[in-house]
């Protein structure tokens, strides 16, 4: 995929954004289960990362070894979510050139809200997993676009959506679980787990390491 400099032959564009570790620099559903999971989150995630359950199942057996408070989380992560470079300059240039910017994450609602906040950066469209605090630990859950609970592949159910609304999809992301909606997208940038698997595959993709230069690519459309 070279430079695309006809933007009249695009139409319209949508930004598919991962969050954890795209948007910000770390992970911070990684970073929340570290401090506060009560038992072993990582063998749970390793039988993600091997495909032995989904990421839906992944979430509730995770998560619900999280019995901390949402304001005691929150002021965990607030001197610690730190955001990649370049990315409030890159929402304002989406912003100008009439680009819509959608999050989609497989992280937590609570906390990508907080943190885009923090930033003044609330007005941005996402969809996340939608967190219930209760004593017994958190209770974690997809709703996917058409209002149903989905157990797996959010990220590619949005992505379809967008697809069939005849969107051109820019996808930007970090990680292995945004290679199938990467793949349903028109121009993939990427980076990490997300752009070693697009090269193990051959996939076209432009890497990344901020988004001064994602800015700075797609400026020349
Ligand atoms: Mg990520």
């Amino acid at each position: 995929m070279g430079v695309i400099t006809d933007l009249e032959k695009i139409g319209k564009v949508l930004v598919q954004c991962d969050f954890d570790g795209t948007v910000t620099e770390k992970d911070i559903s990684f970073m929340l289960l570290d401090a506060f999971a009560n038992g072993d989150w990582r063998t749970v995630n390793k039988q993600y990362t091997d495909g032995k359950i989904t990421v839906g199942q992944f979430n509730e057996q995770a998560f619900g070894m999280v019995k901390a408070g949402k304001k005691i989380m929150l002021e965990y992560i607030k001197t610690k979510a730190s955001l990649r470079n370049g990315f409030k300059d890159f929402v304002n240039f989406c912003a100008n050139k009439d680009f819509r910017l959608v999050i989609i994450s497989n992280g937590l609602d609570f906390y990508i809200k907080q943190i885009l906040k923090d930033n003044d950066l609330s007005g941005i469209e996402f969809h996340a997993a939608e967190t219930r605090f209760q004593p017994r630990g958190l209770r974690v859950q997809y709703i996917g676009p058409d209002g149903n609970v989905v157990d797996r592949a959010f990220k590619d159910k949005y992505a379809k959506l967008y697809f069939d609304e005849g969107y051109y999809i820019v996808y930007i992301g970090n990680g292995t679980s945004d290679l199938p909606a990467a793949m349903l997208s028109h121009h993939i940038f990427a980076t990490e787990s997300l752009l070693l698997n697009c090269q193990q595959h051959g996939i076209t993709c432009t890497p990344f390491t901020d988004f001064t230069e994602v800015t700075n690519l797609l400026k020349l459309w």
